[in-house]
């Protein structure tokens, strides 16, 4: 039932074939419920240097790295980049308020779509522009044995956030696979720019307020309405991926 959009990935991306062994997959709005409560924390803290940013602005930044979303406010705010010591001092009282923030819930469906990967012995690979070790360090109790710590990319370890592919080369990188190889599963536009650029079929999962034509416009493969739907979807599409090469007529 996924044949034609498989096939289409792989006439433009110029590969025979696409044999998933990992799974590459976004933490923050994918895993976690958790971005109204970061676009929240956002929203307050630029409030607090007098700069009012509308609360959905922030889902099409989501990806960015804390320093990069910042400078873009910067920019239209003030005319200029943050310095250093801003971008510092700002993304860490950011961190402060998501903290403060009630306790994010995993999202609906996330533990069915890592058991089934489990099941199926794909790798798992964590690829979050997050620096937030508050949910990072929550993994292993809400989603135990789905992430080894070896095989996760956070903005810690990239010099280039999302949209850029960095963060999914790496993580290619740490799993041992090419990009017809893996899988990408994100539900930000810029994450999925991302994924796209980095040669990945790449699933976009609908579950903020976004108009779904945006992550098919970043790039997506494919769009699922929500992680349910895409957990439900997961066994059919892999299936899919296994039996179909492309047509080389
Ligand atoms: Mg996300």
């Amino acid at each position: 039932m996924y044949q034609s959009i498989i096939q289409k990935f792989l006439a433009e991306q110029g590969y025979i074939c696409l044999n998933p062994k990992a799974a590459l997959i976004d933490m923050d709005g994918t895993l976690y419920d958790s971005m109204p409560l970061h676009a929240r924390a956002w929203h307050q803290m630029m409030l607090e240097i007098g700069v009012e940013v509308p609360v959905d602005e922030f889902f099409r930044y989501e990806g960015r790295t804390g320093a990069s979303t910042i400078n873009i406010l910067f920019n239209r705010a003030f005319h200029r980049d943050a310095t250093q010591e801003e971008i510092q001092q700002l993304y860490h009282r950011k961190t402060e308020l998501f903290s403060q923030m009630p306790p994010v819930s995993p999202m609906p469906g996330a533990a069915e779509m890592l058991d089934f990967l489990k099941a199926i012995d794909l790798r798992r690979v964590l690829v979050t522009g997050s620096g937030q070790s508050s949910l990072i360090d929550r993994l292993e109790t809400d989603f135990p044995g789905a992430f080894t710590p070896e095989l996760r990319v956070t903005s810690r370890d990239v010099t280039h956030g999302k949209p850029h592919p960095e963060p999914f080369l790496m993580a290619m990188k740490k799993a041992e696979v090419t990009p017809n190889e893996c899988i990408v599963i994100e539900n930000a536009p810029l994450g999925v720019e991302a994924g796209h650029a980095a040669g990945a079929f790449t699933i976009g999962v609908n579950t903020g307020p976004l108009d779904i034509r945006e992550l098919e416009t970043a790039g997506a493969d494919i769009v699922f309405p929500s992680m349910e739907e895409f957990a439900r979807a997961l066994p059919i599409l892999i299936y899919g991926f296994v039996t179909t090469m492309r047509n080389l007529n």
